[in-house]
């Protein structure tokens, strides 16, 4: 079984159709790491596109708080904004879909959450001293997670719980080699390494290995249907910035 992984697609329907278009014929099922509303400018279409896909997907912040779970009051304020368009934006089927999603996900060899295992909706795992913390509450060999659109691999190298990020290698099939691992797939719609290209990765069952993939999308074409909706600037110009 071949796997579609993606993750915070955040209303991007440009980059998450042309993630699908450069993956075509390449997976069997989707794995969708959550946040797939919020920023962007098309929440329904995302949703409805992923929804005709054969999947499944987890809750993610964003998600959460398109439904009105989460206090917003925190959020800065252009993120205030794409959170109360998003809610106001979706379709009563749509807002339905998003309330299901499961926060964490046990699949074979794999623990799926989108901020971490031991936070699954909330907390950021940047560096490898929050990765190592983390082992310890997921029992899988491996650990699937989005949330910081930042594509990485942190691998436990030690019984001390010593732990290394490994930067990703684009279109590099990597064995998983039996190291207990957090792999992070980045960012479909919201790059956030410096990188503006559509982040992705495939992931095969059968054979064990891992491909973090990258492809450049439209974005243009994205920041004219935020600017049509009045979407802050700043939200609009960080998609060329890839932050
Ligand atoms: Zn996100």
């Amino acid at each position: 079984m071949r796997i579609l992984i993606i993750s915070d697609i955040h209303a991007n329907l440009t980059a998450f159709e042309t993630v699908l278009e450069d993956a075509k014929d390449q997976w069997d099922y989707v794995w969708c790491l959550g946040d797939v509303v919020g920023y962007g400018p098309d929440p329904n279409e995302c949703v409805e596109l992923l929804r005709s896909l054969p999947h499944l997907c987890l809750a993610g912040n964003h998600d959460w708080a398109a439904l009105g779970r989460l206090d917003i009051s925190t959020f800065n304020p252009d993120a205030r904004f794409a959170v109360t368009w998003t809610a106001e934006s979706l379709t009563p089927d749509n807002i339905a879909y998003l309330e299901a999603l499961p926060t964490t996900f046990v699949i074979e060899q794999y623990t799926l959450a989108h901020g971490s295992p031991r936070e699954p909706v909330w907390e950021y795992i940047l560096e490898p001293i929050i990765a190592a913390i983390n082992f310890a509450h997921f029992e899988t060999p491996y650990c699937l997670v989005g949330h910081t659109h930042q594509p990485v691999i942190y691998e436990l190298i030690s019984e001390h719980g010593e732990t290394q990020a490994l930067p990703p290698t684009y279109g590099h099939q990597r064995q998983l080699n039996g190291h207990r691992q957090i792999i992070n797939p980045g960012s479909v719609g919201q790059p956030r390494d410096a990188d503006s290209r559509a982040a992705y990765a495939l992931l095969n069952l059968d054979t064990n290995t891992w491909e973090h993939r990258r492809i450049p999308y439209d974005i243009g074409a994205v920041q004219d249907r935020m600017r049509k909706h009045d979407m802050p600037e700043r939200l609009v110009t960080r998609l060329e910035h890839g932050w």
